[in-house]
């Protein structure tokens, strides 16, 4: 018989966690899950279902855990019996429980139950695009508790019940993969001393479909706020309170020739996606019915592919304006609706993929909202709608979705600029700063990290060569001047930001390089990311796009890691394009670099209010 499965070895259970929500359940063992038997029976007066976990032992005491405002009133876990070695999983439910929408699968170490997220009140949304970082949990109505009293380990074996229902449990079962020996670096999952696990999404495959991926998983999905990085160019995403399966972390999944898509776990509860592909702007991730996967799409390859089985129609549909910065459109579907939203400079789009029967103008009149009520729409094809929503280039947008998936709302937050303007004060006036003395200077790339590429020049050694000229000026200016590097070393990004904070800097300067995939790309951008860093990067741009006589492509609010990740206001300037060939000739010469230096030193005193 072939079996991967080892029947006779005991199962420890060591952990109990429990995600955000109320609808999954972790059990969690010191290995890996590989196959177990579980029976489970459903009894009455309190309801509740039972599930015994054979050959298993439970290595923690008996424990039991109160829910308010859930379907579910209780779970008690404890070891039944001790020959045979049987862990007994009761769970204790209110009348609105379905024990048919609770289904059982093995995710590394662990035993999951997920609870069918419908049984959430239709009227409650949760976000599952955000701009901001999310940090807001969701599900917090939901209250778990230990109770003071440990269970009963025997509890009324007499009048148990085989469940006619019982769960697809086998199915669920299938066992796939090598058996996995060593230790996974651990996650929140088998964090024991945590009852509330910080991820709700557990990603755990991947499928690739006509050069578009299909990204599956459990629990609930939510992503924010998509870019695209060059040098390769990608298309990366992060997922908040996600887990990734170890044994599809980090796998290059092949998209086409020369394209690849990639899922690491970046944070110990955030994911990370990242598709490597020179057309990383025609990507969108398409949300599912059922929110528990993502098809990460190309628009030119969804042609004549079938993301749906059922149409829905729009009941209701409004928009409103909440106050002078931000509006909220709504929508109300017969059908839970698949769709996707995409921010550009200038538009939002928000598809819905099986969506018909949508005549804007009719409720034009209706819409209590200035922004929204310029929004348009196009026949998607076969049978979707495409919204389009003019925004600025501020704007900042929070999606959401109802837990039956008959719902979207969507916040546009438009700051006025007269705000932006008051908040931040004009650079003739700043003198806030007059305590700084560490400046940090990161020189982008180094090592085998080249940076962008062209014709044998690297970014590597340009960056260097612009950030040793900056060290000069500032230190002659009296400042201590902190160099990330200052030859050609490989440096992660993680280290340039430890050593930001080790060494109290108070201004992070980070420079670069940009390429563009064709020639004509040229012009210098700054790039801030923190609300702290705004008037920094603001005023150095300024002096930056004056000095240089190349294109000012603008202000961005960019993640990038080194200036997401420092506390100091902190910027990331990129000089010019190397894959210009005129600029590229500019950025290599003395002249140019040390104009960049200087231009980048007198924005930095003008910040301080010292020029
Ligand atoms: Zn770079």
């Amino acid at each position: 018989m072939f079996s991967l499965a080892k029947a006779d070895e005991i199962l420890k259970i060591n952990a109990i966690n429990f995600d955000n929500s109320d609808n999954i359940i972790f059990l969690t063992s010191t290995t890996k899950v590989m196959y177990i038997n579980v029976k489970s029976m459903k009894l009455s007066n309190p309801d509740r279902i039972s599930f015994d976990i054979d050959n298993a032992i439970l290595t923690t005491p008996n424990s039991s855990w109160t829910f308010k405002n859930s379907v579910i009133k209780q779970v008690k876990l404890s070891q039944f019996t001790t020959n045979p070695n049987v862990v007994r999983m009761v769970i204790t439910y209110n009348k609105n429980f379905n024990v048919n929408k609770l289904k059982l699968y093995r995710i590394d170490n662990n035993l999951v139950f997920v609870y069918d997220k419908k049984l959430f009140p239709q009227n409650n949304l949760r976000s599952i695009y955000n701009d901001e970082k999310s940090s807001v949990n969701y599900y917090e109505y939901t209250q778990i508790t230990e109770d003071e009293k440990k269970s009963d380990t025997k509890e009324q074996s007499s009048n148990l019940v085989k469940s006619p229902e019982a769960i697809e449990i086998q199915k669920a079962f299938n066992a796939k993969g090598q058996l996995v020996r060593q230790q996974q670096p651990e996650i929140n999952i088998s964090n024991q001393k945590s009852e509330k696990l910080k991820s709700n999404f557990h990603v755990n495959r991947i499928d690739v479909k006509r050069g578009n991926a299909l990204i599956r998983g459990i629990g609930s999905i939510s992503v924010e706020s998509p870019f695209i990085v060059t040098n390769p160019t990608r298309f990366v995403f992060d997922m908040p309170n996600t887990y990734v399966a170890p044994e599809i972390r980090n796998k290059e999944y092949v998209l086409s020739e020369k394209e690849t898509i990639k899922i690491g776990q970046f944070e110990p509860t955030k994911a990370r996606v990242v598709v490597t592909s020179e057309d990383a702007e025609k990507f969108r991730p398409i949300y599912s019915y059922d929110s528990q996967s993502i098809f990460l799409a190309h628009d030119e390859r969804l042609l004549g592919m079938k993301l749906f089985d059922k149409t829905s129609a729009i009941y209701t549909y409004s928009a409103k304006k909440i106050d002078n910065t931000k509006d909220v459109l709504q929508f109300v579907f017969t059908e839970p609706v698949v769709h996707s939203i995409k921010k550009f400079s200038n538009r939002v789009e928000l598809n819905l993929y099986n969506s018909s029967g949508f005549n804007h103008d009719a409720y034009k009149k209706n819409l209590n909202s200035e922004v929204l009520s310029k929004l348009r729409t196009e026949q998607l094809s076969p049978s979707g709608i495409k919204v389009i929503i003019p925004i600025k280039k501020t704007t900042e947008l929070n999606y959401q979705e109802s837990f039956d998936n008959k719902q979207l709302k969507l916040t546009v937050y438009t700051p006025k600029e007269e705000e932006i303007n008051q908040s931040k004060p004009s650079p003739a006036v700043i003198t806030r700063n007059p305590n700084v003395k560490t400046i940090v200077i990161d020189a982008g790339h180094g090592g085998s990290d080249v940076g962008a590429t062209r014709e044998g020049y690297y970014e590597k050694d340009i960056t260097l060569d612009i950030a040793q000229r900056l060290e000069k000026i500032l230190k002659k200016k009296g400042f201590n001047i902190l160099m990330t590097r200052d030859n050609d070393v490989y440096v992660s990004l993680q280290d340039r930001v430890k050593y930001t904070e080790d060494n109290k800097g108070d201004l992070f300067v980070s420079i670069h390089v940009n390429s563009s995939v064709t020639p004509e790309g040229n012009g210098l951008e700054t790039h801030y990311y923190t609300p702290q860093s705004y008037d920094f990067a603001q005023i150095v741009h300024k002096e930056f796009v004056s000095a240089i006589n190349s294109k000012d492509r603008g202000l961005f609010k960019s993640k990038f890691y080194v200036i997401n990740h420092t506390t100091c206001p902190s910027i990331l300037v990129e000089t010019g394009f190397i894959s210009n060939p005129e600029e590229r000739k500019e950025l290599l010469t003395s002249a140019r670099k040390q104009k960049t230096a200087e231009a980048i030193a007198k924005g930095i005193l003008k910040y301080l209010g010292k020029d």
